[in-house]
C-alpha cells in the first residue's frame, strides 16, 4: 500500500529560496501583509490534510469507484470521499485563494497550487471535485453578472455547492465548434437547454448540496463554429434567495444518464449529462461563451499539469522506499550488503536512473509549476500594468508547457517507478499500477497534449512572432550573463546557453517552413514543445544549482545535505535528461513529408 509524506523541505526551498515568493507577493497590494510564517503554516496544514485524510481514501476510491443508481439518477462516491470532503470544507480549504469579498481567505494562487500538488499525490480523483469548483468559481468571477456572483459564489467558496465544466459531446471534443446543445430564450430572461454532454467530471455525486454546471450551448440564431457558442449556468437545483443564505429549490432538468467505466481516476464520477429543457442563465455575452470558458479551461490546464507533478512525487517516494528494501543481485562493482544474500536494488544503475529521472522531473516541475502560479498572481494582482502584462504573457506561453510537458513526464515517471517494483509493480497489491492508470488521463483531458503543442507553437509562439518566447529568453539571457563567468556554474550555464540558442534557431527555421506549408507545424509541434520544456527546466535547474552551490560554498562541511543532493540531481538532469533534445530537435526538423504522403486508405 503506497505511503506519502509531503515534500515540505523542497516546497519551502522553491517558495522561499528560489522564488522569494513572499517578497514578490508583498509588492502586490492584495498581499501586502503576507509573511513567511503564514505561507509555511498553510503549506504544513495542507500537508497534514493530504497525508492524514486524503491519502487513506486513494486506494478505496480506485477499487470501489463511483456507483450509479438509474432509478434515482444519482451517483454514490467511494467510501470516505464525502467524509474527506466534509473535513476539507469545515477547515475552509475551498476558499483558500478566493477573494475575501466572496467569503474566501484571499491567499495567493501560489498556495493553491502547492496544495493541489499534495492533493494530486494523495488522491487525484477526489481532488477533481473541489478543483473543478475553483475553476467554475474563477470563470464566474470574471464573466458572471453581479447577481450571478451574489447568488453562486458564496456557496461555491464554502464548497457547499460544487462546479463542473460541460463542453464535450459525443461527436465533438477537440473541435467544440461542432457542438449541438441548444439554448432557447424564455420570456423571463432564462433559457431552456436541451442536449447531451459526455465525459463530465464530477457531473453528479453525493458530496455537496448542489452542483453548478457551466454549460456551452448554441442560441437559435448563433453563427456556425466557435463564434456561435454561449455559456450558461445550469444548476442541478434551482437556487432560492441569494448570497450565503441561498437555499436549493426545484430539481432542474439536468441529470446524469450514466457513468463512464474507465482506466483510472475511478473515484471521480465521469458522467453523461442529459439536458432535458433544463433552465439555464447566460454568462457574459451571447456567442462569446468559449472566451469566458477559457478562464476555466486555462486554470484547469495548470491544475492538470500539477496532477503530473503530484503523481511523479508520490510514485518516486514509493519507488525509493522499495528500492532501499528489496534485495536482488549484486552490484556490478562487487557486493555492498555483505551480511545479506543480495544487495538492495538501489545499487543498480538503471534503478537509479528511474528514481533520479522522477526526482529531477518532480523538482523541476515544482519549481516551474509554482513559478507559473506566481505569474498567475502577478497577472491578477500586480500593482502596475507592466507587471500584470508580464504575468499574463508568461501564463499564456507556459500554460501548454505546464499541461503537456509535466503530464508526459508524469506518466513516464509513474511507469518508470512501477518498473522499479518489477512484477510487484504490475500487480495491484502494491498500488503502483494505479499511479500509471491515473496519470494517463492527464495527457488527454483539458485538450490533448498534441493540441497543447499546436497551441504553443502556432498560437503562442509563431502567431506573435516569438514575442512572448523572447520575453522568457531575456530572463534566460540575463541569468547566463550574470553567471557565465563563474567557473563553478559552467556545467549548468553552458548547456543552458546551448539549448537557448537551439530553441531560437529551431523556432526561426520552423516558422519559415510553416509559412510555406502549415503541415510543418503539425509535424513539428510535439517534439518542439518538449524541446521548449527542456529550455524552461534547464533554466530552473541552473537557478536551483546556483543557490545550492552558494550554500555548499558558504557552509562547507556543515552544509545541510539537502543542497548537496540538489546539486547531484541538477547534474543528473543536465547529463542524462537534457540530451534527449538532440533527438527531439532532429525530429522537429525532419518535416512533414513522410507523415503526410501516405494516402488515408493505405493505412
Ligand atoms: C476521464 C475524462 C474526464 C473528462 N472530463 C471532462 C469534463 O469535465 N468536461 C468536459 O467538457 N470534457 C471532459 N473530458 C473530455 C476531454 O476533454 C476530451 O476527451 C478531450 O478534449 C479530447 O476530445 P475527444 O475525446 O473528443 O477526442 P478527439 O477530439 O476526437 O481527438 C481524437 C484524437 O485526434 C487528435 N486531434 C483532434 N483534433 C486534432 C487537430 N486539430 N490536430 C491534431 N490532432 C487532433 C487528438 O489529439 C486525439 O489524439 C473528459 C474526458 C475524460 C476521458
Amino acid at each position: 500500500m503506497p505511503s506519502y509524506k509531503a515534500p515540505l523541505r523542497d516546497q519551502q526551498f522553491v517558495l522561499h529560496e528560489l522564488l522569494g515568493a513572499v517578497d514578490v507577493l508583498k509588492q502586490m497590494p492584495r498581499y501586502a501583509d503576507l509573511d513567511v510564517d503564514t505561507v509555511n503554516h498553510v503549506v504544513e496544514e495542507a500537508a497534514r490534510f493530504c497525508e492524514d485524510i486524503l491519502q487513506p481514501t486513494n486506494r478505496v476510491g480506485d477499487e470501489e469507484g463511483c456507483t450509479y443508481d438509474p432509478a434515482t439518477k444519482s451517483v454514490k462516491t467511494p467510501t470516505g470521499f464525502k467524509e474527506a470532503y466534509d473535513a476539507f470544507r469545515a477547515a475552509g480549504w475551498q476558499g483558500l485563494a478566493v477573494d475575501t469579498e466572496y467569503g474566501g481567505q484571499g491567499l495567493p494562487h501560489l498556495l493553491q497550487i502547492a496544495f493541489y500538488e499534495m492533493q494530486y499525490s494523495t488522491n487525484q480523483a477526489w481532488a477533481m471535485y473541489p478543483g473543478l469548483t475553483i475553476g467554475a468559481h474563477e470563470c464566474l468571477v470574471q464573466h458572471g453578472s453581479q447577481a450571478q456572483k451574489d447568488l453562486y459564489l458564496p456557496k461555491m467558496t464554502t464548497g457547499q455547492w460544487t462546479g463542473t465544466m460541460c463542453l464535450t459531446e459525443q461527436h465533438c471534443g477537440t473541435d467544440l465548434g461542432m457542438l449541438r446543445t441548444k439554448a432557447e430564450p424564455q420570456a423571463d430572461g432564462s433559457y431552456k437547454l436541451t442536449g447531451e454532454k459526455i465525459f463530465i467530471s464530477s457531473g453528479e455525486h453525493d458530496m455537496a448540496e448542489n452542483i453548478v454546471h457551466l454549460v456551452l450551448a448554441r442560441l437559435p440564431d448563433a453563427p456556425q463554429g466557435t463564434k456561435g457558442i454561449s455559456l450558461f449556468i445550469v444548476p442541478k437545483f434551482v437556487p432560492v434567495g441569494s448570497g450565503p443564505e441561498a437555499t436549493v429549490g426545484a430539481r432542474n432538468g439536468i441529470h446524469c444518464g450514466g457513468l463512464e467505466h474507465k482506466m483510472g481516476i475511478n473515484g471521480n464520477s465521469t458522467c453523461q449529462m442529459i439536458l432535458d429543457g433544463a433552465s439555464g442563465w447566460l454568462v457574459g455575452e451571447p456567442n462569446k461563451g468559449l472566451n469566458a470558458m477559457f478562464v476555466m479551461m486555462n486554470g484547469a490546464r495548470l491544475g492538470v499539469g500539477v496532477q503530473g507533478l503530484g503523481i511523479t512525487e508520490v510514485a518516486y517516494q514509493n519507488a525509493v522506499a522499495y528500492a532501499r528494501d528489496r534485495i536482488q543481485g549484486r552490484a556490478l562493482t562487487g557486493p555492498k550488503a555483505l551480511e545479506k544474500q543480495a544487495d538492495h536494488i538501489i545499487v543498480h544503475a538503471d534503478v537509479r536512473r528511474a528514481l533520479l529521472t522522477a526526482r529531477a522531473y518532480a523538482e523541476a516541475g515544482r519549481a516551474f509549476g509554482y513559478w507559473v502560479a506566481l505569474m498567475a498572481d502577478t497577472q491578477l494582482s500586480a500593482a502596475d500594468h507592466e507587471h500584470r502584462k508580464f504575468g499574463a504573457d508568461m501564463m499564456a506561453l507556459m500554460t501548454p508547457i505546464v499541461k503537456a510537458f509535466m503530464t508526459d513526464n508524469g506518466f513516464q515517471c509513474a511507469s518508470d517507478c512501477m518498473q522499479v517494483f518489477g512484477g510487484h509493480g504490475y500487480i495491484r497489491a502494491n498500488g503502483m499500477e494505479q499511479f500509471v492508470r491515473d496519470a494517463r488521463i492527464n495527457m488527454i483531458y483539458e485538450g490533448t497534449n498534441a493540441i497543447q503543442s499546436l497551441d504553443l507553437m502556432g498560437r503562442k509562439v509563431l502567431m506573435d512572432n516569438g514575442a512572448r518566447l523572447r520575453t522568457f529568453g531575456k530572463m534566460v539571457a540575463e541569468f547566463i550573463e550574470e553567471n557565465g563567468t563563474n567557473p563553478d556554474m559552467n556545467e549548468f550555464v553552458t548547456p543552458l546557453a546551448d539549448i537557448g540558442d537551439k530553441v531560437q534557431k529551431l523556432t526561426m527555421e520552423l516558422g519559415m517552413k510553416a509559412m510555406a506549408n502549415r503541415d510543418e507545424v503539425g509535424a513539428a509541434a510535439v517534439p518542439y514543445l518538449r524541446v521548449v520544456g527542456h529550455l524552461v527546466y534547464s533554466y530552473f535547474w541552473a537557478r536551483m544549482a546556483k543557490i545550492a552551490l552558494a550554500r555548499v560554498k558558504a557552509d562547507g562541511d556543515k552544509v545541510d545535505p539537502f543542497y548537496r543532493h540538489k546539486l547531484m540531481v541538477a547534474r543528473f538532469y543536465f547529463q542524462k535528461l537534457l540530451p534527449e533534445t538532440a533527438t527531439l530537435i532532429r525530429l522537429a526538423r525532419s518535416g512533414s513529408a513522410t507523415l503526410m504522403e501516405m494516402p488515408a486508405e493505405a493505412f
